[in-house]
């Protein structure tokens, strides 16, 4: 589907997830196309790629150069496989997100054994602490590990020789994500830092930073201001007004941590406790039926809002033996 003059929407097929598919983008060149983004490593969504690049006249090798939103699966599994078919075309992304690939893809069994200990401490018991810390481990068959070919800090411009894109450096969801802006048509590729349907997921993790849904709220507002007349995002539809959905998302985390205040107003609780306690706005409503992903997810995210709180002065972290609470001051 083409968005605006040269750029062209493609969706590929993510499995299992209720996601159901990533939006990648393509954008002319003067010699070869720029891929944002990359999809699953499945047959389908490689099917699915090739089908969309056909529609186009295309073909794999007319891929010049793949820029990643950020390196988690569902938008850097199939970027091995391109790099395979066409050597020449250029990986680039974020320095952080580079600096994950090893112990996010390579060496995952170490990351798994720093996250038991974290999940500990925030109150999991040991009884669900083998699932919830190798939580992640199915989504590593749907990625090809590469490593890129050139590094972003933010601020640069990529340039097709068509259309120019200043890379913005958006931490929060990952602490490397970025967006791309193409000024004159006033575009913005969000990748999973705004979407139009749903509030991406910001968890505090082994490798998140100490403040990611700081880092977050922070990347948001940084967006703010910028002129945007289409909004393109990873997952969802299209959609034009930028400002209202971020401002909708603001008030979605300053709800969240409202309600996470009124969980500890009374007594200090832990990640966990306090996980179990609010209200998921998921399919699976009952806490018992979460499956191991998303319940991590609920947990790590519930962490996210309690240290964001913390830093805002609003809540007090009490460590009693090596164990994580909360309470609201
Ligand atoms: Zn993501
Ligand atoms: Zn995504």
């Amino acid at each position: 589907m083409e968005i605006s003059l040269g750029i062209h929407q493609l969706a590929l097929p993510i499995p299992n997830s209720p996601l159901k598919h990533i939006n990648c983008y393509l954008i002319e060149g003067n010699e070869g196309w720029l891929m944002v983004d990359t999809g699953w490593s499945t047959p389908t969504a490689l099917d699915s790629l090739q089908a969309g690049l056909k529609d186009l006249g295309l073909a794999l090798e007319d891929i010049a150069g793949i820029v990643l939103t950020h390196a988690h699966p569902d938008h850097f599994g199939l970027a091995g496989h391109i790099k395979q078919a066409v050597p020449q075309a250029e990986l680039v992304m974020h320095r952080w997100e580079s600096d994950l690939i090893e112990s996010r893809y390579v060496k995952f069994a170490e990351l798994r054994d720093k996250m038991a200990p974290m999940l500990l401490r925030h109150g999991v018991p040991h009884s669900e602490l083998r699932m919830l810390a190798s939580a992640s481990m199915p989504a590593l068959k749907y990625v090809i590990v590469v490593y890129p070919d050139r590094v972003l800090y933010g601020g640069e411009t990529v340039s097709t020789g068509v259309h120019n894109l200043e890379i913005i450096w958006t931490p929060g969801h990952s602490p490397g994500h970025i967006c791309l802006y193409e000024p004159v048509h006033q575009i913005l590729i969000t990748g999973d830092h705004v979407l139009g349907h749903i509030s991406p997921n910001v968890s505090y993790h082994v490798q998140s930073g100490d403040n990611p849904l700081g880092d977050y709220m922070y990347s948001l507002r940084k967006l703010l201001h910028l002129p945007v007349s289409k909004v393109l995002p990873a997952h969802g539809e299209v959609f034009s007004d930028l400002r209202a959905r971020i401002d909708q998302i603001l008030e979605h985390h300053e709800r969240r941590k409202a309600e996470i205040g009124q969980t500890i107003a009374s007594r200090p609780l832990n990640a966990y406790e306090v996980a179990c306690r609010i209200i998921w706005n998921v399919s699976e409503i009952d806490w018992a039926k979460f499956s191991p992903l998303l319940k991590r997810a609920a947990i790590t995210e519930t962490i996210a809002h309690l240290e964001c709180m913390r830093w805002e002065g609003r809540v007090e972290r009490v460590v009693e033996r090596d164990l994580v609470s909360y309470v609201l001051k």
